[in-house]
């Protein structure tokens, strides 16, 4: 999707570019605060990511719960705000995180229509169908992010799921 097609996509939602310090920001961001789903926070994000997000959503959150639960999604459950001035953690090269560019969102947990959430701390090694559902959506994500982390990955993705479009090209 080229650029200025993303934005028309988001024309309402569009954003401020940011400068920040330490050469965080972005350009070309929009916050949603709902798409497909509703979010628990607003995602602030680059435009790419955001469509990637949706597109997750409509092509793999929904038919997995509907396959997995016969029920839709109400609401995702971020884990952090999806924009922080931060470095990737246990990294010596103290590269900054895609979240410092707005271009990578944290996942907890999804509530469904029904009311009970499913988290990632919980479900990742939980009933079957927990289980099923987010490796189902963590799968899925592949298609459409460059990395794709889960509680398979590293202890500091035990409780979240982790997408960004970053350079390195991740599916743990
Ligand atoms: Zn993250």
């Amino acid at each position: 999707m080229s650029r200025s097609h993303c934005r028309r996509w988001f024309s309402d939602e569009r954003a401020a570019d940011l400068s920040g310090e330490s050469g965080c920001g972005y350009q070309n961001a929009v916050e949603l605060t709902q798409s497909v789903h509703a979010y628990s926070a607003p995602v602030m994000a680059r435009c790419a990511s955001a469509a990637a997000l949706v597109m997750w959503e409509r092509d793999v959150v929904r038919p997995a719960a509907r396959r997995r639960y016969g029920q839709d999604v109400a609401r995702i459950e971020l884990a952090a705000p999806s924009y922080q001035c931060r470095r990737i953690a246990g990294r010596r090269d103290r590269r900054l995180s895609e979240h410092a560019h707005a271009n990578a969102m944290d996942i907890k947990g999804f509530t469904l229509a029904d009311g009970r959430t499913v988290t990632v701390a919980d479900g990742w090694r939980g009933a079957q169908r927990d289980r099923l559902f987010l490796h189902d959506v963590r799968d899925g994500a592949c298609t459409y992010f460059q990395a794709v982390l889960s509680p398979d990955y590293n202890r500091d993705h035990r409780d979240h799921l982790h997408f960004d479009l970053g350079r390195d090209h991740m599916c743990r």
